[in-house]
């Protein structure tokens, strides 16, 4: 007799296990089928140990320059061993905090390869997931409603072999148990940028090789231009516009070599290792969809507003939708779909109420249009720029490249989008989100009285600076 739940969630990740957690908090009968670790790339191969050695880097730059502060220090030593297994116990630790909460909500966890089954002798209708344990055990499990959050991984180049020593994806990039003198990295999106940031603290020497016309291409363009000449000036190469030849790339002699067209004339790069950042794919392969109606299309499961795929008790969520790829928008989205399947009202998620950010130094965020995308929609648009030049706090803290970024409705007065470059500025960008979802005017944003002396003073003149009246500027 095969085992029944109200809902069968595919994917441990933070989409899934998010969505398990909300099920039962709505009464549901839950089981998560994990092939890994429960947590998923977040947790073990994302935000999470990223921002661990991004911030060992941050620490060890900081000391570097600590005379800068007044504070001798001698000399100064990296010991990557220890900034990867302070790394590993930050994983640790969180890990074991889900699998507490996994049985706090007796949410039962098969390990294993789920596969979705068609119509078969165990369901008349599609959905039931057939697990297959590490050992080779089969087990079938019935669902009144599936969940599918397999996640992504990323994306490769025809004819470039990973070897994971010399040429790596993030995932063993992360497992470096030394770092190396120097690094190519191809793909200057957020994945590339927070990799060259930490290894260029680290005193790595970094090219970025990057397709578009300049790094964070989904940024706003001001912000780019913004993060190449802090980067350009911590000595950080960057190539735009630039094919990478993947089959050209080859190791020698430790040593990786590789071609790449840049505005028309072939160029050889040359480094100890590279770094391949150029997207991630969704993990849609092996889970036995084609027995069923749900569609792929470009490589992704296809859903409705509501995360419901052609099957309407077969919802998807998180990166294996597209989208945007990130932790917050998978658990979002997780909870959406939970609520929907219990006949809640819910409001589809808005990308343009969606936070972003990079965790370089400076850091990077932006929630809204830019004022490039607000002009091709047919916004005739006013802009409020603040720089953290100006900003006591931002002397004070010792970091204070950067600036904040407001893009406003000219008819309306609503704030289309805000961008951030600085420090700490991922912390800030919440209330960029919060004037998006409350449809703030800058004068409401500039009428909020910020705390003196912070950083998100930034903000608040920014919003003033919409209409010239920035007071420290
Ligand atoms: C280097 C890096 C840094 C990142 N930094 C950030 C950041 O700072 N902030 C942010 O918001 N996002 C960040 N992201 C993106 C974030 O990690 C993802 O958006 C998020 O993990 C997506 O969650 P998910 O639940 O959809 O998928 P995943 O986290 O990928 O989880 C999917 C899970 O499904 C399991 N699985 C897959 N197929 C099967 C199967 N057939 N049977 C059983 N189990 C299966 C996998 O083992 C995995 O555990 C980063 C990503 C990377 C790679």
């Amino acid at each position: 007799m095969s085992q029944e739940f109200d809902l069968v969630v595919l994917g441990g990740g933070i989409g899934g296990y998010v969505a398990a957690i909300r099920a039962t908090q709505l009464g549901m009968s839950v089981a998560i089928v994990e092939k890994d670790k429960m947590g998923g790339t977040c947790l073990h191969r994302g935000c999470i140990p990223s921002k661990a050695l991004l911030r060992s880097a941050e620490v060890f730059a900081t000391i570097k320059e600590s005379e800068k502060y007044g504070v001798r220090t001698g000399s100064v030593e990296l010991d990557f061993g220890l900034v990867q297994q302070r790394k590993r116990s930050i994983t640790d630790q969180l890990h074991k905090g889900v699998e507490y909460l996994m049985n706090k909500g007796k949410i039962k966890i098969y390990q294993g390869f789920g596969r979705v089954m068609g119509p078969s002798i165990f369901s008349p209708q599609a959905g039931a997931v057939r697990i297959e344990t590490a050992d080779g055990e089969q087990e079938i499990i019935v669902p009144r409603f599936l969940l599918i959050a397999t996640g992504s991984r990323p994306r490769l180049l025809p004819g470039l072999n990973i070897d994971g020593i010399h040429i790596m994806t993030s995932d063993e990039a992360l497992e470096m148990e030394q770092l190396p003198a120097s690094m190519i990295i191809v793909g200057g999106g957020v994945i590339g940028i927070e990799w060259a940031s930490l290894l260029s603290d680290f005193g790595v020497d970094v090219t970025v090789i990057e397709y578009g016309d300049r790094i964070l291409p989904t940024e706003d363009a001001d912000i780019s231009k913004e993060l190449t000449r802090i980067l350009k000036k911590r000595k950080v190469k960057i190539v735009t516009n630039a094919k990478v030849m993947s089959e050209s790339a080859h190791t020698a002699e430790g040593q990786v070599s590789v071609q790449a067209e840049v505005n028309g004339g072939m160029q050889t790069f040359t480094a100890e290792k590279m770094l391949l950042s150029v997207g991630r794919q969704a993990n849609v392969e092996n889970l036995g969809i084609e027995a069923t109606e749900i569609n792929v299309e470009k490589g992704q499961i296809v859903v409705n507003a509501t995360y419901q795929t052609a099957e309407p008790h077969i919802y998807a969520v998180g990166d294996v939708i597209g989208g945007i790829q990130l932790a917050h928008v998978a658990a979002h989205e997780g909870i959406l779909a939970v609520e929907h399947m219990n006949n809640h009202l819910i409001e589809p998620l808005d990308p343009t109420k969606v936070s972003k950010c990079t965790y370089s130094r400076p850091e990077v965020a932006s929630v809204g249009l830019s004022e490039t995308e607000a002009k091709q929609q047919g916004y005739s648009v006013k802009t409020g720029k603040f720089s953290f030049k100006s900003l006591g706090k931002a002397l004070v803290f010792g970091e204070n490249d950067g600036f904040v970024k407001l893009v406003v409705d000219e008819k309306t007065n609503d704030v289309l989008g805000v961008h951030m470059i600085g420090p700490h500025v991922t912390e800030m960008i919440s209330e960029g989100a919060l004037a998006r979802v409350l449809d703030a005017t800058p004068w409401e944003i500039a009428h909020t009285i910020h705390p003196h002396p912070t950083l998100s003073e930034a903000f608040a003149e920014a919003a003033l600076d919409v209409e010239g009246l920035a007071i420290h500027s």
